[in-house]
């Protein structure tokens, strides 16, 4: 039976373009992120990234020790079809480190597709689409470069924009929301992420304003606990309510779902830490007709091809992804080559597993790697 024979591990560090402020925490210079590759017995490779945010899931310096140490030894060994079988004695194994869990299982799918011909789409129950809507968050510090970023995005077919409220005064929201509207008109599919920034009390009026500039929705304005506070403006507005913040895992579904706490939710591979896991909670939202959003931390080519391919397979993700990091913020990725953008969409990649092809040349002359095991 075909196993894993070998794991190489590396925390690497790659530098972004523009700074970032996204309200819970702000991003300038460099991302971390620990990046695996597994060989199996019969010589294919497979590579696997995670990616925490701090402020978010976890640390990248975690997530690397969580599987050097804590599992590796359950890794190695391990018969490439039995991904699920893993998935379980992982989580037996170690108490949360999603993010780590998951770098393994896109690691295997890579492997377990290469060695029969097929997409890990394919191995997901298959292609309901071929390309995923992008959008693209507006975040700089500097409103006047994100409008410069917009007009060109816009002229090369982007829709999607979200924009990053609640870090600056609401006043400046306001102004930044107009001055869009105004620029771009109605094409723009404009979205609003508040990044959990509002307090309960109050909000409702904030989000009263926001809403005459007609966005598709509005993502977590309040913290993740605040859910009868979402309720509340699930009931009160007209603009549907994302859940981010207030969903990581399918319990937390079912829960939004209970308390009638969103009307759609952001699904990231990096909080379910799983693609099995995320198409649990798919699941959930499909049964209770809650779209879903194909949302990121700060992951690079590897993990975004393996969003893409999730996503690719799992029909309810209807509201595009904002998989924009390579080919807009990070300067230089470990691909050989990205996948590929084109009109404002990401194409899903042809090929075997993941789709995409890392070596230790695009590895090494593209990020700077911090730590190897
Ligand atoms: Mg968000």
């Amino acid at each position: 039976m075909e196993c894993v024979e070998r794991l190489r591990l590396f925390l690497v560090e790659s530098p972004i373009k523009m700074a970032r402020l996204q309200g819970i925490g702000n991003i300038k210079g460099t991302v971390k992120r620990v990046l695996v590759e597994l060989t199996s017995s019969s010589g294919i490779t497979g590579w696997g990234e995670a990616a925490p945010w701090e402020v978010f899931t976890g640390t990248a310096e975690g997530a690397f020790a969580a599987i050097d140490i804590y599992l590796r030894p359950y890794v190695i060994g391990a018969p490439v079809k039995e991904i699920r079988a893993l998935t379980h004695t992982m989580d037996k194994a170690l108490v949360g480190h999603g993010e780590a869990k998951l770098a393994i299982e896109m690691a295997m799918y890579d492997i377990l597709g290469k060695s029969c011909g097929l997409s890990v789409a394919d191995l997901l129950g298959g292609r309901v689409r071929n390309e995923i809507p992008l959008s693209f968050s507006i975040a700089d510090p500097d409103f006047g470069a994100d409008m410069a970023r917009m007009e060109e995005m816009v002229r090369s077919g982007h829709e999607i924009f979200k924009v990053k409220t609640g870090v600056k005064s609401h006043r400046e929201d306001m102004s930044h929301l107009e001055a869009m509207r105004e620029a771009f008109g109605d094409r723009l599919d404009l979205r609003i992420d508040y990044n959990q920034a509002l307090q309960p009390f109050g909000a409702i009026s904030v989000l009263r304003d926001v809403e005459r500039f007609r966005p598709t929705f509005i993502e977590q304005p309040v913290p993740r606990d605040c859910l009868s506070a979402m309720a509340s403006f699930v009931e009160a507005l007209d603009t549907p309510i994302l859940a981010d913040e207030s969903c990581f895992d399918a319990r937390d579904v079912m829960e939004l779902v209970r308390l009638k706490a969103a009307d759609a939710i952001s699904v990231k591979l990096m909080k379910a830490g799983g693609i099995l896991k995320a198409q649990a909670q798919m699941a959930i939202a499909d049964t209770a007709r809650l779209p879903g959003y194909g949302g990121t931390l700060w992951e690079g080519g590897i993990a975004l091809a393996a969003g893409t391919q999730f996503i690719a397979a799992t029909p309810g993700v209807s509201l595009g992804c904002e998989f924009y990091m390579p080919h807009h913020v990070l300067t230089e990725d470990v691909l050989e080559k990205r996948i590929e953008n084109r009109s404002g969409r990401v194409v899903i990649p042809d090929g075997a597993g993941l789709g995409i092809c890392v070596s230790d040349t695009s590895l090494r002359s593209n990020a700077r790697v911090i730590e190897e095991r």
